[in-house]
């Protein structure tokens, strides 16, 4: 039975990476024989200016109706003047929500051969290896009521509210534990329990849920800890559970500890498995049709929806392993490059060329 995935490249380096995906997702149809097909839509800001709407109808058709969806990044400077409900960043919340994709997974891995780009001391971070699963759509990002208002003297007053109901904790949490069980059993959420009652309801209900899982240890770690202890001493984590907000963040720091938000993927997954796989990075406008993006992080997206969604584990590890393999080789695009190498950066097609190529001699 074939699979039918939708891409959406978005805006900025999205489609340039989101190209260089496809081909490597197309290597390993032919390889695995996987029955792949493939649609595309239109989401973020290329949406708004073509069809009206950053999450389109004709998207949200496409999107209910796929296996699984690979997208880019959406938004750009473009953007950025128009009213905040109209923006690009609300087609991606709004895909979220729609499809219920509640639960986000964003390993930071970082690959042997990458040590050295890391912004700490090798030793550090050689062979980490950490989980963050961020609750993706709840908590201060989309809590009611929220907005900008203007007092009787002229003064505006901006405002959100952090919001997690006992479900919404319960349900991350499950598949938190769960995540933990398949790895080395250590679990830490974070919160803000000291300060913030959205999160000592987290801290309680969390504690509640370990009753369900003996072979996971469960700790927790303030924020601010969390953020400060993932710079010191990372290898101390294993999976961390956390909101909306404070996933957010951490992930960022994360991913400089694997040496460039190039190499970051996620998965978001819904109840039923389906999933939006993305790289944690945005649209780059910076470097944008240049041909520098690191597509890695985009085709390691690609290697989760294998896995997670098509349950194809020896195609996802095919992809992975070429990846590791054109590291090993040497070649890197710009944003990996120390300072102080003589290495030449590679462009984002030719690492796609690379990684087809290493695909196709395993
Ligand atoms: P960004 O991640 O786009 O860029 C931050 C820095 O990292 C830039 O210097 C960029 O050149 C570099 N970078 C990012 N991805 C790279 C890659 N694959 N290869 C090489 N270098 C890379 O973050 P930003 O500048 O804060 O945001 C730019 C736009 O992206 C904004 O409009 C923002 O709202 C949007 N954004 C979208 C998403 C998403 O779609 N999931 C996530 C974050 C930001």
């Amino acid at each position: 039975m074939s699979s039918q995935i939708l891409l959406l490249p978005g805006d900025g380096i999205g489609p340039e990476v989101v190209r260089e995906a496809r081909r490597v997702l197309e290597a390993a149809d032919a390889q695995f024989s996987l029955e792949l097909s493939f649609s595309e839509g239109r989401l973020g800001g290329i949406a708004v200016d073509e069809e009206g709407a950053a999450y389109p109808d004709a998207t949200r058709a496409l999107a209910r109706d796929a296996d699984a969806i690979l997208l880019g990044a959406v938004g750009g400077p473009q953007w950025d003047a128009l009213p905040a409900a109209d923006r690009p960043e609300r087609g991606l919340l709004a895909i979220r929500a729609d499809l219920d994709l509640f639960c986000n997974h964003r390993p930071a891995l970082l690959f042997p051969d990458l040590a050295e780009a890391s912004s700490l001391r090798a030793e550090l971070v050689a062979g980490l290896d950490v989980l963050i699963v961020r609750e993706l759509t709840g908590g201060i990002y989309f809590g009611e009521p929220r907005g900008i208002a203007t007092d009787a003297d002229g003064v505006r007053e901006g405002y959100n509210t952090d919001r997690y109901s006992e479900t919404e904790i319960r349900r991350i949490g499950r598949l938190a534990f769960e995540a933990a069980q398949k790895r080395s059993g250590r679990l830490c959420s974070v919160d803000k329990a000291n300060v913030l009652e959205v999160t000592m309801l987290w801290r309680e209900t969390m504690e509640a849920l370990s009753a369900d899982y003996p072979d996971v240890a469960l700790s927790h770690m303030y924020v601010d800890n969390a953020a400060m202890q993932l710079v010191r001493e990372p290898k101390q984590f294993d999976v961390l559970v956390t909101g909306n907000l404070f996933g957010d963040i951490l992930s960022d720091i994360a991913a400089m500890l694997t040496g460039s938000i190039g190499m970051l993927p996620s998965a978001s997954l819904n109840a039923d498995a389906k999933g939006l796989y993305e790289p944690v990075h945005g649209s780059a406008p910076d470097i944008a049709g240049t041909d520098s993006a690191n597509p890695l992080a985009t085709i390691l997206s690609a290697a989760m929806l294998l896995r997670y969604s098509l349950n194809a584990p020896e195609a996802a590890a095919a992809v992975e392993g070429a990846v590791a393999s054109v590291l090993a080789q040497g070649l890197r695009t710009a944003d990996l490059i120390v300072d102080g190498s003589h290495a030449a950066p590679i462009g984002t097609r030719a690492m796609g060329d690379a990684v087809v190529a290493a695909l196709q001699c395993h």
